[in-house]
């Protein structure tokens, strides 16, 4: 029996965005040259910042100090991430909502949305088409609906796991749906999820009330906000947060997305594993006019900001946005991208080169395969990674951090990146693809301080190339 979650809100459940301050500080925050400076030398120094501080960048608009942001943020993810970058592909399951978002495809009221909902059999095909391509780690993505209630979502999660080809399998399954309550959290949590994600779309009071119809479940801002509070106090400790940019000032939204960290942070010691922000695309039935749309510029810095503002979360770019921006957005702060996606239902096996509006939430704008972005990648000297280890042996949340652990990025990330690629290139690889792996992969090793450790790896890698050994993860 199907059940919408109850509307239960987190222990002190709290609204701690308030509007009126983030207007301030959007609207009279100045910034010079030495604040900015003495700002971005804290967060060099790996400290998050305030939502104050977020503010004083933010103003810093003038291009000598957008490009100091810039650079400060290249360092920033140089310093912190090194050059690997993590990997996924959103898996679509269903586009039946009961709310009525006006941005959205899968809106209830919009007649033109093909509506469908992939049975057991259709998602282990799709899943099966992912691992042919050499994918480890997805997201399930669905609308609101009581047919998708958490024992819905719990049951997709553990067939996925369970779904095997040849020597592909999914490590990890994360997932984009909507808030669920303490109970919900608790059964997707058990059925192994990695990050549970939640967008507030839009931090802004007056703009979520005009997009999100009265009576409808989405309309309810403070249980949405709460939805990440929820799923960390029932045990989802890896929650990723987000913006939908381009419904409100693109300014107010960072300093919202900021808020939230913080409150995250300070209340559960722990903040968001991720920061997702899509901007708004074109969509099935939505011609509405968009006042707010974000700029490639204004979107490079605030990727930049964000990097600056909050050093230890991941930031996601998805292919929403092109393969040329992408590219650059790499280089100052992001650490996940999803490639090689379909977001039509279904359409990892029945779209063919070109998308169908009627049968996706939105217009992509990178649908280049895998092998193809991930060979670019490799060209541009970053270490494409499958890894999925920290989850897999309880290496989340409070307890851990993988960035404040000295060395730990050496011991575990590097070694599981290079694993996880190597996989890849011999399992999946294209020829031009396997051989610049291979280089890349001797160069990375010859980087690698000699000893115990590094002869391990080598030792891992080989037994990837040559044997049926998999997931030997460190
Ligand atoms: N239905 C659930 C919800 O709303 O939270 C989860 C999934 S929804 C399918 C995933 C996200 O897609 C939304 O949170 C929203 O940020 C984004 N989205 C919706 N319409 C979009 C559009 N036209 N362009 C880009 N992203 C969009
Ligand atoms: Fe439904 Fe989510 Fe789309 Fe809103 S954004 S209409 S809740 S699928």
């Amino acid at each position: 029996m199907s059940k919408m979650a109850s509307m239960t809100l987190s222990a002190g459940a709290v609204d701690f965005i308030d509007d009126a301050r983030l207007t301030r500080l959007v609207g009279e925050t100045k910034s010079d040259a030495v604040r900015v400076r003495e700002i971005i030398a804290k967060s060099l120094a790996k400290q998050a910042l305030t939502v104050e501080e977020t503010a004083a960048l933010v103003a810093a608009d003038a291009p000598e100090r957008a490009e100091e942001i810039f650079e400060a943020a290249r360092r920033l993810k140089r310093d912190v991430y090194g050059n690997r970058i993590v990997l996924f592909a959103p898996l679509y399951v269903g586009n039946r909502c009961v709310n009525d978002c006006f941005y959205c495809g899968f809106r209830r009221s919009n007649a033109e949305a093909v509506r469908r909902t992939l049975s057991p059999g259709e998602l282990r095909t799709q899943v099966e088409a992912l691992e042919r391509a050499g994918h480890k780690r997805l997201i399930l993505v669905f609308g609101e609906h009581g047919a998708y209630d958490a024992d819905f979502i719990a049951r997709c999660v553990r067939t996925v796991y369970a779904t095997r080809t040849g020597r592909g399998e999914i490590r990890r399954v994360n997932v984009n749906a909507a808030p669920l309550d303490p109970e919900g959290y608790r059964k997707v949590k058990e059925a192994g999820i990695g990050t549970y994600q939640i967008f507030h779309e839009t931090y802004h009071h007056a703009t979520y009330a005009r997009l999100h119809p009265p009576g409808t479940r989405k309309a309810d801002y403070l249980f949405r906000l709460d939805g990440p509070s929820r799923a960390m106090e029932a045990g989802c400790d890896d929650v990723g947060i987000g913006v939908l940019f381009g419904l409100a000032d693109w300014r107010f939204e960072v300093l919202g997305l900021v808020a939230h960290a913080l409150h995250l942070q300070e209340r559960y010691g722990v903040g968001p594993h991720t920061i997702s922000f899509p901007r708004l695309r074109p969509a099935c039935g939505v011609r509405m006019e968009w006042p707010h749309l974000v700029k490639d510029e204004e979107f490079k810095r605030l990727i930049a900001i964000l990097r600056l503002s909050v050093p230890y979360t991941g930031l996601i770019c998805t292919a929403r946005e092109n393969p040329s921006l992408r590219r650059e957005v790499l280089g100052f702060g992001v650490s996940q991208i999803d490639a090689g996606s379909r977001i039509e239902i279904g359409g990892y096996t029945e779209a063919g080169d070109t998308q169908v509006m009627e049968r996706e939430q939105f217009e992509l704008g990178d649908i280049r395969p895998l092998d193809a972005v991930l060979r670019e990648l490799i060209q541009d000297g970053y270490v494409p990674s499958f890894c999925t280890a920290c989850y897999r042996v309880g290496r989340t949340g409070e307890h851990f951090m993988e960035f404040a652990i000295p060395g730990f990025i050496k011991r575990f990330c590097t070694p599981n990146a290079l694993t996880t690629l190597e996989e890849y290139l011999t399992d999946y690889a294209s020829p031009e693809t396997r051989a610049a792996g291979e280089r890349l992969i001797s160069e990375e090793v010859a980087r690698l301080e000699e000893g115990p450790a590094k002869a391990e790896l080598l030792r891992r890698l080989d037994a990837i190339r040559t044997t049926e050994k998999r997931d030997l993860y460190f």
